[in-house]
């Protein structure tokens, strides 16, 4: 298998074609607005509904437009000349919001519908969507010793409630899209994915940058003590973020995977009780656990089997969850310490 470095994409569009990414304020577009700059596209059109001074990142050179996309007209606008189409637009967060915004969840819907319709309307040559491990059958993900996930898990189909039936419904029209209009569709399962330059306070963060937070509080305040949610027991993959920016261009960019949804994420599994003792150690703390059993907690237990992805792309995303931990917490230690010097930081 290739190692990060190793991987070579042929990408079969020129440089100065024009590259849209939706929901480029938020984690992962913002990311890989970041990445394409780095590799050369110079004409890439970033949109997000957050007012501009609110993304995380802001790339020179990038054209950066606040626009609603869940709007016709705007979805309209967004993809004007572009020649690819990235949909990382949607209303989410960790299990703190996706259990209970579903019904903001599943307006994302709109987003999506819009953006395709309108981008084979106006000619694009790719459209890519990001699904979630949420649209598997939560029916499997009931032990915390979990049985991988592969893709053909999604059906007979029981996903999360919300957020997960959007993902799986807007899978759905992204692959009838190509099998009807002959759009070229690409569709990313994420799992869990992690790193500096997402959300890491006010209640949309996921479990990665929430425990290293409440950890950098903990010894900010001279506290010794950490509440998690749930028991602790439940397990997950983590992906660290330049392993999907990588793993969205492959996929994008592979014939052998047109409207077909394939797994993007780690196959490292831990538990969260274990993902706390590794971000106390990366901190150089031990502190006191409390458990909040009424805290949403998701599913028992959720691994992303990376079978499918090795056959297609001799690659998968390999970052080892301590490497990516490194890199999140030292991020978020320097939020941290800058907005408590009244600096501006990322926030949701
Ligand atoms: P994010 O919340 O950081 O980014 C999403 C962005 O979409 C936000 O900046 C938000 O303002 C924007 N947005 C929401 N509604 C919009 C609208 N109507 N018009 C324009 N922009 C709008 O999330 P992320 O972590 O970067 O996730 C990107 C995509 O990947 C989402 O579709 C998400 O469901 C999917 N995903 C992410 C993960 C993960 O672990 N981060 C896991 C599975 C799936």
């Amino acid at each position: 298998m290739i190692s990060n470095s190793e991987v070579r994409i042929d990408r079969q569009i020129e440089s100065d074609d024009p590259i849209l990414i939706a929901g480029a304020g938020g984690f992962i577009g913002g990311a890989l607005a970041r990445y394409f700059h780095g590799l050369g596209f110079t004409r890439i059109r970033a949109v997000d509904r957050k007012p501009l001074p609110e993304w995380y990142q802001r790339v020179p050179g990038v054209e950066c437009l606040s626009m609603d996309l869940s709007e016709k007209e705007n979805a309209i606008r967004a993809v004007q000349g572009a020649v690819e189409i990235y949909n990382f637009a949607a209303d989410m967060g960790g299990m703190g919001f996706i259990e209970h915004f579903r019904v903001e969840c599943l307006r994302s819907i709109l987003i999506n519908t819009h953006l395709i319709e309108a981008g084979w309307r106006a000619g694009a040559q790719r459209y890519f969507f990001s699904s979630s491990a949420c649209a598997y059958n939560t029916d499997l993900q009931k032990d915390p010793k979990v049985r991988a996930l592969k893709e053909s898990d999604a059906y007979p189909a029981m996903a999360e409630r919300g957020y997960g039936w959007e993902k799986l419904l807007s899978e759905m029209v992204c692959q009838e899209y190509w099998a009807e209009r002959g759009l070229e569709t690409h569709i990313a399962r994420f799992h869990n994915i992690y790193g500096p330059n997402g959300t890491w306070f006010g209640g949309r963060e996921k479990a990665p940058a929430a425990i290293s937070r409440k950890v950098i509080e903990a010894i900010d305040s001279g506290g010794h003590g950490i509440e998690i949610w749930g028991d602790g027991t439940q397990t997950r993959s983590f992906c660290f973020i330049d392993d999907c920016v990588l793993g969205i261009d492959q996929i994008m960019h592979s014939k052998d995977l047109i409207a077909t949804p394939i797994n993007l994420g780690s196959s490292e599994l831990i538990s969260i009780n274990d993902l706390v003792g590794m971000v106390e150690d990366i901190a150089g703390v031990k502190l006191t656990r409390t458990y909040d059993l009424n805290a949403p907690r998701g599913v028992a237990g959720r691994n992303s089997d990376n079978t499918f992805i090795r056959q297609v792309l001799d690659w998968e995303p390999l970052t080892p969850l301590r490497t990516g931990m490194e890199r999140t917490y030292a991020w978020i230690a320097q939020q941290f310490a800058d907005r408590k010097a009244g600096k501006r930081v990322v926030k949701d």
